[in-house]
């Protein structure tokens, strides 16, 4: 073991992995980031102070052991920082990537102000995506099998994160998702430019081979149902999201030209995946000015996704200003750079166009008292209407909750919007009010993260685990 440079954070500076060149990032939809060199990733690592409370596990969703991983990469030893990463958290090169840190693990490093916070993101990406190349698997051989089968529905993060657990217990996971791909939205809705899609296919094979199943274009209560779940299983965890979406409410959202966001996302990725089954389904927006409404990160997927397609113009307009934007800081520059024009302060207030999209109607706002959730209300300033030229406009006001309507029927209870109720402090974490029923992710707490999805996933796991008394 080398001995710790504790001034390294003073030398050495935060630095970011490289950006590819900005041309080729605004054509491609490729990862915009370089990896790390072993030398860059190990400086990095090495600025960690090692506090003795470390306020960046206690801020990252699953409790990642940071400072220990960051010490291991300081030191080399990458395959021991992948056996450590993976003991907290199922998909930490996905996380690495998607996770806006500057709002949880980043966010709470002690040098965040001062020094830069340590790249606790980028490192956890190259751990895991390194341990990989040089071949390294998780381990399952002192795992003691159980005749013990658990239905998953949903193979989005928080359904991957139950069944990564369960199958580390011996108990076999089958996951079950109506989609051709495992890995819900991070296939179909972040695009590769934050996430390519060879990580997702990666995974797969290292879940598969650690003994989780997949049944896969299976649509739970069409193809299979919950009758037959319940019968042939031990338990059923559901992490099946939120699909409804959010509309603003005002005139023209019906006009030609006006999509909803995640459509077009995935249109997207089919084309750019060969996985397109029927070519009207592509929206295109080459040559067209674009107008995203919204302030999250599907509005940035939105933005950039449009810009890589070849739009003339890119204008996102959100109702409040850029310090209460709820997207990750890190993709609103990342957008800016790429071209997109913001326009903060901005409510739409119609979709205005002769059978098809001409403009948006929006009033300029002021930002009032704090809501509920601590965001300062946009409050519209009489006489401020403009219209912005549009010929597409993208909806990503968000997503609802979309029970099923066999829930009802499985005595599955939600909630008054519509979320399921499934809570960590009982008995069994995440359990429904049917016994023999988990739930956790976006269908639980609403529309959220990938990491919060991924730690539900893995409580539910650890409640079906108690349940069945293993
Ligand atoms: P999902 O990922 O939605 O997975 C649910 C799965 O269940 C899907 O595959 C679906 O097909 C399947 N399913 C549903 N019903 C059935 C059924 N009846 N039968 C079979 N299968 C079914 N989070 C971040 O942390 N960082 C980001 O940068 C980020 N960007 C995002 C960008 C976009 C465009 C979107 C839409 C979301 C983004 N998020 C991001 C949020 C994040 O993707 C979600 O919070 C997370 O994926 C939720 O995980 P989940 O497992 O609960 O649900
Ligand atoms: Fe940070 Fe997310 Fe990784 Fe936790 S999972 S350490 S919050 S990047």
């Amino acid at each position: 073991n080398k001995a710790k440079n504790v001034f390294q954070f003073v030398e050495v500076g935060r630095k970011d992995p490289v950006k590819k060149d900005l041309h080729a990032r605004t054509q491609q939809f490729v990862e915009i980031y370089q990896p790390y060199t072993q030398r860059e990733v190990a400086g990095q690592a090495d600025r960690c102070l090692e506090c003795g409370n470390p306020y960046c596990e206690w801020k990252c969703p699953v409790h990642n052991y940071i400072p220990n991983w960051l010490k291991l990469v300081s030191e080399g030893n990458i395959i021991e920082a992948a056996e450590l990463s993976h003991q907290t958290n199922s998909l930490p090169e996905v996380c690495g990537r998607v996770c806006p840190q500057d709002r949880l693990c980043e966010g709470a490093c002690t040098l965040n102000d001062e020094f830069g916070a340590v790249t606790i993101g980028n490192v956890e990406k190259y751990i895991t995506d390194t341990a990989l190349a040089l071949g390294w698997k998780p381990n399952l051989d002192n795992v003691q099998k159980t005749d013990r089968k658990v239905a998953i529905i949903g193979a989005g993060p928080a359904g991957l994160a139950c069944a990564d657990v369960l199958v580390r217990n011996g108990v076999t996971p089958v996951v079950f998702d109506r989609y051709p791909e495992i890995g819900g939205l991070l296939t179909f809705g972040i695009p590769e430019f934050k996430l390519e899609k060879s990580v997702m296919q990666k995974r797969r094979a290292l879940f598969e081979e650690m003994g989780v199943e997949f049944c896969l274009n299976t649509e739970i209560g069409r193809d299979v149902s919950m009758d037959d779940l319940l019968r042939d299983y031990d338990a059923v965890f559901m992490g099946m999201g939120t699909y409804k979406y959010m509309k603003g409410g005002f005139p023209g959202e019906d006009l030609a030209g006006v999509y909803d966001a995640l459509p077009f996302l995935v249109s997207n990725v089919n084309r750019n995946m060969g996985w397109e089954k029927d070519a009207d389904e592509f929206i295109s927006v080459r040559g067209k000015r674009v107008v995203v409404l919204g302030g999250g990160d599907t509005a940035m997927d939105c933005n950039r996704t449009s810009v890589r397609q070849g739009a003339r113009s890119v204008t996102c307009a959100y109702r409040r200003d850029e310090e209460n934007m709820p997207g990750s800081r890190r993709e609103v520059t990342n957008a800016r750079e790429e071209g997109v024009n913001f326009l903060f302060n901005r409510q739409p207030v119609a979709i205005v166009g002769d059978g098809k999209v001409e403009g948006v109607k929006v009033v300029t706002t002021e930002l009032g008292e704090p809501d509920e959730r601590g965001r300062r209300r946009p409050q519209p300033v009489p006489g401020s209407e403009e219209i912005i030229p549009a010929d597409v406009v993208l909806v990503a006001f968000g997503f609802q909750a979309s029970p099923a309507e066999w829930f009802v029927q499985h005595g599955i209870d939600t909630n008054e919007w519509g979320g399921v109720v499934a809570e960590e402090e009982q008995q069994y974490r995440f359990q429904t009010s049917n016994p023999k029923v988990f739930a956790g992710g976006d269908m639980v707490r609403g529309s959220d993260l990938v990491v919060t999805a991924i730690w539900e996933g893995r409580q539910a796991a650890e409640g079906i685990l108690d349940y069945l008394d293993l």
